[in-house]
């Protein structure tokens, strides 16, 4: 039994963490089989160009679980990716993706996410090819979201895999830029594409000064790189119109479109949410 602190409290080990265990245990038994139960399924989420059409949509997965409904990806990937199951998992989300996108207007772009054993997974490079070429999508048309906590370790690999990439034609964008470590040598020495200003910066743009000041600052040091700009976590009218102003490239976020299932994004393009940028 656990210690308790003089007050009846447990210190070390209470019944609600016991019960919170026993929830996380009962989620990672069901990972291991909810690939094979079709229990994933995906959304799309718009990326607008601030020069207001559409660039394309981010993939996100979802599970949806027999008993707790639907469960957010930061709550099941990490478990998946700590049981060895992302790899695959990841390779079913590329290969719908895909074939979501290609009944899309041609110049879209998809974007898809990539956790860190994705990213160091042997197969990678390979895979991302492979499918490609089955699905029949141009490379171009791809972009992987990784973060830069996948590229604190194995340098000189993750420099290979990216070049690998980079050949392929795919493109690659650091997600979350502004969290994690942020070091600027990562924008030294790798081949990005796009850096997505993480939505903690997003968040109180209009009322603070600082936000404001970083998200410049950002925008600049891509732009000086060769860099396309993504602000993510967009919610309202006045942070869009204040980063349109700023020169930032693409906007995402609730302002622009909520993630969706494959089946509404017809619907979607016919009321052309691009029509909320002013230009
Ligand atoms: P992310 O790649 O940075 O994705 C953006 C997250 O912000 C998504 O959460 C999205 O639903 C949410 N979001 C978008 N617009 C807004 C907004 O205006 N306000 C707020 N508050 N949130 C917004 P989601 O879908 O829960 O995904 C969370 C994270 O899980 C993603 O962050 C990504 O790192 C990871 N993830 C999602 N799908 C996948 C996947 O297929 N593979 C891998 N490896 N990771 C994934
Ligand atoms: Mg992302
Ligand atoms: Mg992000
Ligand atoms: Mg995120």
């Amino acid at each position: 039994a656990a210690k308790t602190d003089g007050r009846g409290r447990a210190r070390t080990f209470t019944r609600s963490m016991l019960v919170v265990l026993e929830q996380r245990e009962m989620l990672r038994r069901g990972l291991r089989s909810a690939l094979q139960e079709g229990q994933f399924f995906v959304e799309y989420q718009p990326l607008v160009k601030t020069s207001s059409s559409i660039a394309g949509f981010e993939a996100l997965l979802r599970w949806r679980h027999p008993l707790v409904g639907i469960i957010p990806p930061n709550v099941f990937i990490p478990m998946a990716e700590a049981d060895g199951l992302m790899s695959e998992i990841g390779q079913w989300l590329l290969e719908r993706a895909c074939q979501a996108a290609i009944t899309w207007p041609p110049h879209f772009t998809l974007a898809v996410n990539l956790s860190p054993a994705e990213f160091l997974h042997e197969g990678l490079t390979d895979r991302v090819a492979q499918t490609l070429d089955l699905v029949g999508i141009r490379a171009d048309r791809l972009e992987l979201e990784i973060t830069e906590s996948v590229l604190l370790e194995r340098t000189i690999n993750n420099l290979d895999t990216l070049n690998t990439l980079n050949v392929l034609g795919v493109r690659i964008s650091l997600d979350d830029f502004g969290t994690y470590y942020s070091s600027l040598s990562y924008l030294k020495n790798f081949p990005f594409d796009t850096i997505k200003i993480d939505q903690y910066f997003i968040k109180d743009l209009e009322a603070d000064e600082k936000s404001q000041t970083i998200v410049r600052s950002i925008i600049a040091l891509a732009h000086g790189l060769g860099m396309n700009v993504t602000a993510e976590g967009v919610e309202t009218g006045g942070q869009a119109a204040w980063l349109q102003k700023e020169g930032c490239d693409r906007l995402q976020g609730y302002f622009l479109g909520f993630p969706m299932p494959a089946e509404a994004i017809g619907a979607f393009l016919r009321k052309s949410p691009a029509g909320l940028l002013r230009t």
